[in-house]
């Protein structure tokens, strides 16, 4: 199974003025795809951060990086800068970024969303990309994704406005991570419980970890003052969602049947 790790960047995230659903977002996104997601880090806009924390990623030897955030045209936005750093190649003008930048503009341009489609020193940095990049469209906003491969492990830069990492992520991105992560699927089912006690399921919940090993076993309170709900989660991995499904129907079946003995109603 391919894992993933993310690198969410941005000062905004860390100071609490921007919560980060992009990284829920692609947590989702990967789970779907059948790969495993081990680790995401929020990191301030500081290159040398960001870059050293690239190298710790990469040496763990992930299928896939994904940072997010710090490629526009602002000052703040860093991650070109980052990347570059992190792989040690410098960074450089790009053809096909900046074929994708101008044509942007200059679609914005004639809609009338920005005042000319010049290509200012603001708009030219983001068709800098670090050496042996690829570049990926962005039909929602103007900075070009960034592709790039660090031995076993390919990295993927994405714009932080979440619309457009999105675009990315389901457009030019798919055919890539197809390959990069390989076939691969998913299946979850959650169940709400009747129960004031969540210390009453867990040794049911133990059971059928123990049978089921290649199932995710998780339950949760739902923090409500009257606390009379538990949920259970059971979720798998699987070569396709087929196979993902029958994991999780066959663990279903034990904590249906455990509950049962227990006189534990699974509620609707
Ligand atoms: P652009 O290319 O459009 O400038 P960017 O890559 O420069 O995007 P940032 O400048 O870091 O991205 O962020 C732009 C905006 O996107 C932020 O102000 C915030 O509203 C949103 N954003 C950034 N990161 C996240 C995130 N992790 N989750 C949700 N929203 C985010
Ligand atoms: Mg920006």
């Amino acid at each position: 199974m391919s894992d993933v790790e993310i690198l969410s960047i941005g000062d905004e995230l860390l100071r609490g003025i921007v919560q980060d659903t992009n990284t829920h977002w692609l947590a989702c996104r990967i789970a779907a795809r059948g790969a495993r997601l081990r680790r995401a880090a929020l990191l301030p806009d500081e290159p040398g951060v960001v870059a050293a924390a690239l190298r710790e990623a990469l040496s763990r030897g992930p299928a896939l990086v994904v940072t997010q955030g710090g490629l526009g045209p602002t000052d703040d936005d860093r991650t070109r800068r980052a990347l570059a750093l992190a792989l040690g190649v410098p960074l450089e003008p790009h053809p096909e970024a900046e074929r994708i930048v101008r044509r942007r503009f200059e679609e914005l341009a004639r809609a009338g969303a920005v005042a000319g489609a010049e290509m200012v020193e603001a708009r030219l940095r983001m068709s800098r990309l670090p050496r042996g990049a690829l570049a990926l469209d962005n039909r929602v906003g103007t900075a070009p994704g960034v592709v790039l491969t660090a031995g076993p492990t390919t990295i993927v830069s994405l714009p932080g406005v979440p619309p457009e990492l999105r675009w990315i992520w389901e457009n030019p991105l798919s055919p890539i991570l197809d390959r990069v992560l390989g076939p691969g699927g998913f299946a979850e089912v959650t169940v709400t419980l009747e129960l004031r006690d969540e210390s009453r399921i867990a040794p049911l919940l133990a059971l059928v970890q123990a049978s089921h090993p290649d199932v995710y076993v998780k339950s949760r309170a739902t923090g409500h003052a009257e606390g009379e709900e538990v949920r259970a989660t059971l979720a798998a991995f699987g070569t396709d969602d087929s196979e993902a499904g029958e994991r999780v129907s066959a663990a279903y079946e034990a904590l249906r049947a455990a509950l049962a003995a227990e006189r534990i109603a699974i509620r609707g």
